[in-house]
Formats: structure tokens, C-alpha cells, sequence
């Protein structure tokens, strides 16, 4: 199987007071086993919604996938999500403690995964979990288990989570900006657990984030979003050494450090993501891109192949 999860041509559809919302818009893209996927992109971008869609959990109303088709290995993924959701497939979330129970002991939160979804007995629910935390280098993991979420810190939450995601051995897992509340050690040290998972268990990873210099560190592939779209598409490597959207440029730039003018051209981008009630016609990117010609204004542009990039940008029409 070369193919885990295929989405395509996914549209999410928000149906507001003001208007209709429609992020992702179209977008399609496939993960591979054992891969580590980065989406990223600015808030607003559609990334969340895109992951919430795979895992079967749009909020409706207001919001409804209007067309797309989502297989995982093969399926039709919306079929079967309510059954494999938390077994073959998990998530993690940015803010633990709105995900953990603050009134139950870690180890009934923990456990209760397997209890409920392998019908495995207490004891032995127990000795696994303990089992996949001292894998994951947890500290102590008896004590832990007797322990209330409030008495851990924002980083062992986040491992507690992820072994929670982990303990049916999913075999494909979507982190939603999992690092983002966290400093810049201990993110370095939950980075270093989600290649372990990859590694160890074989685990897939959809990894979403708005920071590309998290995405360099962990991704094998890299998509860009931008107001529901997808704009650029490749390897990792290739998007740093030669990144061709004039948005993914920015991104790229707006990193401290990231290029040798970085100093001098600590540019963010100029402008916001355009509200997406009434995005703008033609590329979306147009009122914001320093490259802009008139064809961008009217006419959306379809994704373009260069050298194992796919970039959805009219400078690249042959
Ligand atoms: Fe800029 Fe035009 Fe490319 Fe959009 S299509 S990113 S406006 S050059
Ligand atoms: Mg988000």
C-alpha cells in the first residue's frame, strides 16, 4: 500500500449569518505510511478544519463537507470513522488541559481507551499503558497514573496526551499544533517523541502547524496552505532550498534567520488572510503578492508541476 489516507477535492462549506465559508476549498493530497505530513499555514488558513473533516468531527450545523471524497487505506473514510476514530486513527490537540478531565486521575483517562475500545480488562489496561509511557520516556509512570492532569506541567500533559493517542496504536495520527503552548525545549522534546512514533510504531503523522521551522525539523512532505487552498506542495528539503510560491517565500523569510538577507528582510508578509465569506476572486493570494500580474485577479490558478513541486501560481505556466 503506497497510499494511507487520499483526501480529494475536499470542500468544508460554513453556512454563517453573513454567508456561506468554504475552508479547505478543493483541496487534495495524500499521505504515505510512516510518513510525517506538514500542513502548514496562517490561522484562518483552513488546516484545523481539514484535520477536524478526516476525523469525522465538522461541527453541524454550521459546518458540512459538500463534496470531496476521503479513503483511508482504500475505504470510504467517512463510513467507518465513527468505529476506527481513537483506534486506527487518533489526534492530538494544541491545548491539553482542555482535552484531559481535570477531575479524573490520569490513569482512568488514560485507560479507559482501551477498556472501551479493546474491551481489555482494568489490569491489563493498566500495565500497557504504563508500559507505552516508560517507551515514550515518561517519568514514574505508577505515580502518574494515580496523579490529577494539574499536578504535571504543560509539556508532560502534552506526552500524556500523545500516549493517550498512541495506546491503541493508531496507525495514523494528526497533531493540531501540538507544540504551540509550549517553550522551545520542551517542544523540541515532544518533536523528538512524534519522530520516535514513526520510528518505533510505525505511526503515520499529519502534522499541522503555522511555524515552518517546526515543519523543517519534523516533516518529510510539506503543504502550504492559504485560505483554503493548497498553494505549494514537496518535499521538505525542496521547500526550504527552493520554495516557489511567492507565499511560501514570505513564510520562509519571515523565519529569523532563515536566509542570508533574513536580517534585513525580517518581512512578514504584508496584509492579513482575507475573510473567506467573499475571498478574492482569481488567486486568493493576489492583494497581498508583491508579484501580482493581471491574470492573478481573475483567474484562479490550477496547480503547476516544477521539478517535483506542485505549486498553484501563475509565474509558473510554462
Ligand atoms: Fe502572486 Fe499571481 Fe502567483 Fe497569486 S498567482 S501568488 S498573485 S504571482
Ligand atoms: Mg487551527
Amino acid at each position: 500500500l503506497t497510499t494511507l489516507l487520499d483526501v480529494k477535492d475536499l470542500v468544508v462549506e460554513f453556512r454563517m449569518p453573513e454567508g456561506r465559508l468554504r475552508a479547505p476549498d478543493g483541496v487534495s493530497f495524500h499521505v504515505k505510511p510512516r510518513e510525517i505530513l506538514g500542513v502548514v499555514g496562517e490561522s484562518g488558513s483552513g488546516k484545523s478544519v481539514t484535520a477536524l473533516a478526516i476525523m469525522g468531527l465538522i461541527p453541524h450545523p454550521p459546518g458540512k463537507i459538500v463534496s470531496g471524497t476521503l479513503l483511508f487505506q482504500g475505504q470510504d473514510l467517512q463510513a467507518q470513522i465513527q468505529k476506527i476514530r481513537g483506534k486506527e486513527i487518533s489526534m492530538v490537540f494544541q491545548n491539553p488541559l482542555n482535552s484531559l478531565n481535570p477531575s479524573l486521575k490520569i490513569g482512568l483517562q488514560l485507560t479507559e481507551v482501551l477498556v472501551e475500545h479493546l474491551h481489555t480488562s482494568q489490569t491489563e489496561a493498566d500495565e500497557r499503558t504504563i508500559d507505552l509511557m516508560k517507551k515514550l520516556g515518561i517519568p514514574e509512570p505508577q505515580a502518574l497514573m494515580r496523579c490529577y492532569p494539574f499536578e504535571y506541567s504543560g509539556g508532560m500533559r502534552q506526552r500524556i496526551m500523545i500516549a493517550m493517542a498512541m495506546l491503541c496504536n493508531p496507525t495514523f495520527m494528526i497533531a493540531d499544533e501540538p507544540t504551540t503552548a509550549l517553550d522551545v525545549t520542551i517542544q523540541a522534546q515532544i518533536l523528538h517523541l512524534f519522530q520516535q512514533l514513526r520510528e518505533e510504531f510505525r505511526t503515520s503523522i499529519l502534522y499541522i502547524t503555522h511555524d515552518l521551522s517546526v515543519v523543517s525539523q519534523i516533516a518529510d512532505r510539506v503543504l502550504v496552505m492559504y485560505a483554503g487552498k493548497i498553494v505549494e506542495h514537496a518535499q521538505t528539503e525542496r521547500i526550504f532550498a527552493n520554495p516557489l510560491h511567492p507565499y511560501t517565500q514570505g513564510l520562509i523569510r519571515s523565519i529569523p534567520g532563515a536566509t542570508s538577507e533574513g536580517a534585513k528582510r525580517l518581512s512578514s508578509i504584508p496584509g492579513n488572510v482575507p475573510g473567506l465569506i467573499h475571498p478574492p476572486p482569481g488567486c486568493r493570494f493576489h492583494p497581498r503578492c508583491a508579484e501580482v500580474m493581471d491574470v492573478c485577479r481573475h483567474e484562479i490558478p490550477p496547480d503547476f508541476q516544477v521539478e517535483g513541486t506542485s505549486v498553484a501560481c501563475w509565474l509558473y505556466k510554462e
